[in-house]
């Protein structure tokens, strides 16, 4: 009971922390943190990299350390898992309803415009800030946005 206590608090910990691209969700909220989970008092995160070469990953790892180090955590081990690969279909719910309102187009088939719903955009450059995200403008409402590509 106390150990599924603590497996929460640190959930609740790992929620605090904002993906580095987009501030307005957090690493839990991406489905990067796959599994928490106590053995022998040592505990274990288990965490998968989104797209491969994301150069956030490393930065995302450094982060989880400074945090659990923060709540003086020191038994612990980062695990990094590949298989089964990230998919944008491990995101939560309203972690796209959070990249909308931060102006990103959520992960789908369709690329809909975050500001006016329309779907009548065009691809400006298949990689945007970084290699997670395409460039789209709208021509609707000439809106320049993101959008997080489904994968
Ligand atoms: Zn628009």
């Amino acid at each position: 009971m106390v150990k599924e206590i603590f497996t929460e608090s640190i959930w609740e910990l790992l929620k605090t922390i904002p993906d580095p691209e987009i501030p307005a969700v957090s690493i839990v909220d991406l489905g990067i943190v796959r599994n928490v989970e106590f053995d022998n008092n040592k505990l274990n995160i288990t965490i998968t990299p989104t797209y491969s070469g994301c150069p956030a990953f490393s930065f995302m790892k450094e982060e989880i350390i400074r945090h659990l180090e923060a709540e003086n955590i020191t038994n612990y081990q980062i695990k990094t898992s590949l298989a089964p690969p990230w998919t944008t279909d491990w995101m939560s719910n309203d972690v796209k309803s959070k990249l909308k309102e931060a102006g990103i187009a959520p992960p789908s088939h369709e690329v809909v415009c975050p500001q006016c719903d329309s779907q009548n955009v065009q691809l400006i450059s298949e990689f945007g800030s970084t290699s997670c995200k395409a460039l789209y403008k709208c021509k609707e409402c000439s809106e320049i946005f993101h959008h997080f590509k489904q994968i």
